[in-house]
């Protein structure tokens, strides 16, 4: 009888790879990481969340989604942060996610990488465009890199329609004048989801009623 041949190395090692989940503001971004992170946490998966610890809206080492859904993560400062704690573990996890992951800089792109290239699932959830409908930081070149993509859409606050932008609204520019930040993270009354008809390019508009 014919001996069953075990499959080789290279077929049953996990290879590893990248998801990125992106849209604009209020799309459900974070909803999504988190059910992806929950799933593979009940098949008794090692799972790691970071985010950067200036997203400081809700509860403080949770991810959180708008719609109050969370997660226990941990707050970083920097990439680096995140390569030195994996270091640190004995164990790489069998999934990594990072929250907001359009705050760091590009030392993200190769520490995702370098992490997929070990055989861990990466997940990242960011921002694709910032309040310019401008590439947002090291997305691009995340999104290149990726085995998947996952776009959600938001809804036009103005028209109901998909909206694939996140408008800076212009009740918000005093603090948008003190700030440095792209994105005011946890504002969430500073901008508005828009499609791409009702966007206006680099211009704080008035706050449009909401269609709903
Ligand atoms: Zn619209």
């Amino acid at each position: 009888m014919a001996q069953v041949s075990r499959l080789p190395e290279f077929v049953s090692r996990n290879p590893g790879s990248i998801e990125v989940i992106c849209g604009p503001m209020f799309s459900g971004k974070t909803e999504e990481l988190i059910r992806r992170l929950r799933r593979a946490q009940i098949a008794r998966q090692r799972v790691f969340c970071f985010k950067p610890s200036r997203d400081t809206r809700y509860a403080d080492a949770d991810i959180v989604s708008h719609s109050a859904q969370h997660l226990s993560s941990i707050p970083v400062s920097s990439a680096v942060e995140i390569e030195s704690f994996l270091n640190n573990q004995s164990l790489l996890p069998d999934v990594l996610g990072i929250d907001e992951v359009q705050f760091f800089d590009d030392r993200i792109v190769g520490i995702a990488d370098a992490m997929a290239g070990q055989g861990v699932r990466v997940i990242v959830a960011g921002l694709d465009l910032d309040y310019r409908a401008e590439p947002f930081g090291p997305m691009p070149r995340l999104l290149a890199i990726s085995e998947s993509v996952t776009k959600v859409l938001a809804v036009c606050i103005a028209c109901g329609a998909p909206a694939s932008r996140s408008q800076r609204v212009a009740h918000d520019c005093r603090v948008d004048a003190q700030s440095k930040d792209r994105v005011l993270v946890g504002a969430t009354d500073a901008y508005e989801a828009r499609c791409r008809r009702c966007f206006i390019d680099g211009v704080d508009t008035p706050s449009l009623p909401n269609v709903n």
